[in-house]
C-alpha cells in the first residue's frame, strides 16, 4: 500500500514537472581509466563523490554569474557526465553535456590535483552552460570559460595579469581580463554578452553594450594598463596548457 501511494505520488510529481518543464537534473561521473595510474589518482585524490559534487557547485556559480538561475533560462538537460579516460592530448573537453577529463594530465600533474580539478571543472561546466549559437568566436568563448575561473578565484598562479595579451580574442585567461575590464564598464556586461550569442555572434554587440567598437576598447584598456608586459614571460610553463577545445554541441 505505502509503495503504492509513493509511486502514485512520484507520477503526480512527474506529471505536474513536465507540465511545468521541470527536468531533473543528474551529475554523473564515471571512471573509465580505473586500472590507469591517472585512474588510480582520481580515485585517491579526488573520487567520484567530490567530482560530483564539484560539478553541482560550479553549475550553480555559473548559473548566477551567467544569471541563468531560472531553469527557463538555461539548456535543458537532464544529466552532465564526466568520463574520466586515458587519452593524450587536451587535459579536458567538453561536447554538448559530456565533459571528458585525461587520466594521463591526471597522473602527470604536479601540485594540488583536487585544486587543478576543481578550477578545471570551472572552465569545462561553462562550456556545458554558456550560449555558442554560433560555435565561434572560439576564444571568445574559452575567454567566458577562463572568466568563470577568474570570479571563482581558482586561477592559477600564472593566469594573465590584467592588461596581458596582444588582442582581445586572444583566448582563455587573455580574453577573460579583458571582459572583466568591460564587465567593469558595464556591470552585466558579460551575462548579457552570452546571452546575446544564444543565436549568433557578432561583433557589433560591444558597439551595443558599451557604445563603442570591440578594437577600440581593447586599445582603451591596453592603455589603462600601460606599461604591464603584453605577453607573459613564462608561457610555456603554466600549470594547465589550456589546450582544451570546445567540440561542439
Ligand atoms: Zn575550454
Amino acid at each position: 500500500m505505502a509503495d503504492y501511494t509513493l509511486s502514485l505520488v512520484s507520477s503526480i510529481f512527474l506529471i505536474v514537472a513536465s507540465l511545468y518543464g521541470i527536468t531533473c537534473l543528474e551529475f554523473i561521473v564515471i571512471n573509465n581509466a580505473k586500472t590507469t595510474p591517472g585512474g588510480i589518482r582520481f580515485e585517491k585524490e579526488i573520487g567520484l563523490k567530490y567530482a560530483k559534487e564539484a560539478m553541482e557547485t560550479t553549475s550553480k556559480f555559473i548559473w548566477n554569474m551567467l544569471n541563468q538561475n531560472d531553469p527557463k533560462d538555461r539548456r535543458v538537460m537532464d544529466n552532465v557526465t564526466m568520463y574520466i579516460s586515458e587519452y593524450k592530448g587536451a587535459e579536458a573537453f567538453t561536447q554538448a553535456n559530456k565533459i571528458n577529463v585525461s587520466s594521463v594530465y591526471l597522473e602527470g600533474y604536479q601540485g594540488n590535483l583536487t585544486w587543478e580539478f576543481t578550477s578545471l571543472v570551472y572552465h569545462e561546466m561553462t562550456h556545458v552552460w554558456q550560449s555558442f549559437g554560433a560555435f565561434e568566436p572560439i576564444m571568445l568563448i574559452e575567454g567566458i570559460a577562463d572568466y568563470t575561473i577568474l570570479k571563482a578565484n581558482y586561477y592559477p598562479p600564472l593566469y594573465a595579469k590584467p592588461g596581458m595579451g596582444d588582442k582581445w580574442d586572444q583566448g582563455y585567461d587573455f580574453t577573460a581580463r579583458f571582459l572583466e575590464y568591460c564587465e567593469g564598464l558595464k556591470p552585466g556586461f558579460v551575462p548579457t554578452l552570452n546571452k546575446m550569442m544564444n543565436i549568433t555572434y557578432k561583433e557589433e554587440y560591444f558597439v551595443d553594450l558599451l557604445g563603442k567598437p570591440v578594437n577600440q576598447l581593447w586599445k582603451e584598456y591596453k592603455a589603462k594598463f600601460g606599461g604591464k608586459p603584453s605577453t607573459k614571460n613564462s608561457n610555456t610553463i603554466r600549470e594547465r596548457r589550456y589546450s582544451d577545445r570546445y567540440l561542439g554541441y
